[in-house]
């Protein structure tokens, strides 16, 4: 589009550091007037945000340091939220601090079944104003939001995710910082992009054709992880950015982080009713929103039970909806590192470690089961077995720990199950790590087990703790370990193969295409950045909707067509169709 067309439209006020021109696009600008207004979006581009050091003396490590003593020192009280008002309910919840459970961090409150009815109603009264809020303002919010949280509020994010889900630096980091600010505003990016899309008008002075992006006819319900506070801030604020109205249900074991970012996102202007913020007991959220008529989406994050349960839920309400509720769910995975014998050993050292043990495991995408070739093993059962001896595991704090405590009493006992399985069971041995103490908080040691079966339920199922599986094959079965990878869980969400020999590489990745939606050759399965790896996968891993790319925002739309004709339709038999 040339600047001459462009100049009456306006400017938006942003930060220089995103401001890639200050001209604007007109879509379809033209002469003749129609009742569809244009949509007006002000061009903008974004980069991925940098990831601060926190070095001893640097000015960040300063202020998250002073965020987490304050945030320790105190209990927050977290009430429920919908639309301006505060609800607080007799069923008090304590979240604590998961590396040193005696210490409850805050204070919330279940919602009953009759407060989720409130905050629906209270949603789809607020629904009209919302949608009409022209897209180029809410850009402009979630652009804003980005700079909080990138500026003045990054390390309250920071510290309320190390302090409530045992977090170390680095990895609270690439979450509630980098991973957030991202997905606000390359969302908006990708959004701005893809409503510059319209039909064609090839005769526009006949007639004029216009999407106009809806937002859908009903509520959507953003059910959140524990896990990443960057996907609670955009399982609910994607879906609000593109017009909807939104009921977030949070973890209840990332309360503090995610109320954090519900209070910035109203501080840069988003209406109470748009997102309410409503801890609950999960069952009694799922049962409430699944029999409403105007539940029109479920946005999800977690396991594969529950999501489960959901959809379940859904179709035995099918007849009651006004629309076909939309169900995106990001779930589970049994994620694996197939290795060729010509990789290089240190990679697939560094690559594991990394995978299988940061955050302790518990990124859905974390490596579980690797298989390795004979030829292979001393080396790399070596450099596995150093490594491990290195990893400090503590609190979340000493800014060395390489790793915390795991999320809660439930997780721990899971895991430490698989961890006994593995000690008991005639198939497996305990080659690093196998110890476990809840005394203080929910420690697992990062434990490495070797088992002769690949088909053992410490192989199959996934664990979501720090215990990575490796199966030791005779190198000439290399090829059989493809489909071993491919189809001994019904997982598919992330897997990486190692090799130098392109050949295999090139064969492994075809006949692999359907195992993962995040697919990596020669780098560890996790750590996918917004915007350059979107995230999801498949089978019962989810619906693939590919968080942090291009058509995500667009999912939460409803286009309407419209078809505007500018002439009298003066004949029966017209010359237009
Ligand atoms: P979870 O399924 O226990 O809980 C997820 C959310 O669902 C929580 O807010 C929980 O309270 C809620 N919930 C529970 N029962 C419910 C019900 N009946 N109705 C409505 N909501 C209900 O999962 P989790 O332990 O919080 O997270 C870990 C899981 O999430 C792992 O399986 C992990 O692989 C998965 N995960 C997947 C991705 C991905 O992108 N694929 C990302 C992060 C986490």
């Amino acid at each position: 589009m040339k600047a001459a067309e462009l100049a009456d439209a306006p400017v938006t006020q942003l930060p220089p550091v995103r401001l890639l021109t200050i001209v604007c696009c007109r879509l379809n600008a033209r002469a003749v007037s129609t009742i569809v207004s244009d949509t007006h979006v002000t061009d903008f581009s974004v980069e991925n945000e940098p990831i601060l050091g926190y070095m001893p003396g640097s000015p960040e490590r300063a202020e998250l340091e002073a965020a987490l003593r304050k945030h320790e020192s105190q209990m927050a009280d977290v009430p429920i939220m919908i639309g301006d008002k505060e609800y607080r309910t007799d069923e008090v919840r304590h979240q604590v601090m998961p590396h040193k459970h005696s210490h409850k961090l805050a204070q919330f409150y279940y919602a009953t079944s009759e407060l989720v009815q409130k905050a629906i109603n209270t949603a789809m009264a607020e629904r009209e104003k919302w949608e009409r809020v022209p897209l180029n303002d809410k850009f402009e919010m979630w652009l804003k939001a980005a700079d909080l949280m990138a500026g003045k509020y990054r390390q309250d994010l920071n510290a309320t995710t190390m302090l409530g889900q045992s977090k170390t630096v680095i990895q609270a980091e690439i979450d509630s910082a980098a991973e957030l600010i991202d997905f606000l505003r390359f969302n908006a990016l990708y959004a701005k992009e893809g409503v510059k899309w319209q039909p064609r008008s090839p005769t526009p002075d006949v007639t004029v054709n216009k999407l106009r992006f809806r937002g859908l006819e009903g509520f959507i319900a953003a059910v959140s992880p524990f896990n990443f506070t960057a996907i609670g801030g955009n399982l609910a604020y994607t879906p609000a950015m593109m017009g909807n109205v939104v009921l977030w249900k949070p973890s209840d074991t990332a309360i503090i982080s995610n109320y954090m970012v519900y209070k910035i996102m109203r501080e840069v202007g988003v209406p109470g009713g748009v997102v309410s913020f409503i801890p609950a007991d999960g069952p009694v959220f799922g049962d409430t929103i699944t029999k409403a008529p105007q539940l029109a989406a479920i946005n999800f994050t977690g396991s594969v039970p529950t999501f489960q349960r959901l959809w379940t839920q859904v179709g035995q309400n099918l007849s009651n909806y006004v629309n076909f509720p939309r169900l995106v769910g990001e779930c589970g995975g049994k994620n694996y590192h197939l290795i060729h014998p010509s990789a290089d050993a240190t990679s697939v050292v560094n690559g594991t470690i990394r995978s299988a043990f940061e955050y302790c495991g518990q990124k859905c995408s974390a490596c579980s089961r690797a298989y390795i070739p004979q030829s292979l093993w001393p080396q790399v059962k070596e450099g596995l077995i150093a490594t491990q001896k290195e990893l400090k595991v503590g609190d979340v704090k000493e800014f060395d720990s390489f790793t915390s405590a795991v999320i809660d009493e439930k997780a721990f006992k899971r895991i430490t199950g698989y961890i006994d399985h593995a000690k008991s069971s005639p198939k497996l041995s305990i080659v690093a790590g196998g110890k476990y103490d809840m005394s203080v908080g929910y420690f697992i040691e990062p434990t490495i087990v070797e088992t002769t079966d690949p088909h053992d339920c410490i192989m199959t199922e996934e664990i979501f703790g720090p215990v990575l599986t490796v199966y030791v094959y005779p190198d000439e079965k290399v090829d059989d370990m493809i489909t071993v990878a491919n189809t001994s869980t019904p997982y598919a969400l992330t897997g990486a193969i190692f090799a130098q020999d392109e050949a295999w590489l090139a064969k492994a990745t075809d006949a692999l295409k359907d195992s993962a939606g995040n697919f990596y050759i020669n780098d560890k399965s996790t750590g996918s950045v917004v915007a350059q790896q979107p995230f999801g996968g498949a089978r019962m891993s989810g619906t693939n909707d590919k968080a942090g790319g291009l058509h995500y925002a667009l999912k939460w739309t409803s286009p309407q067509t419209i078809k505007q004709t500018m002439v009298p339709l003066t004949q029966m038999s017209s010359i237009h169709i």
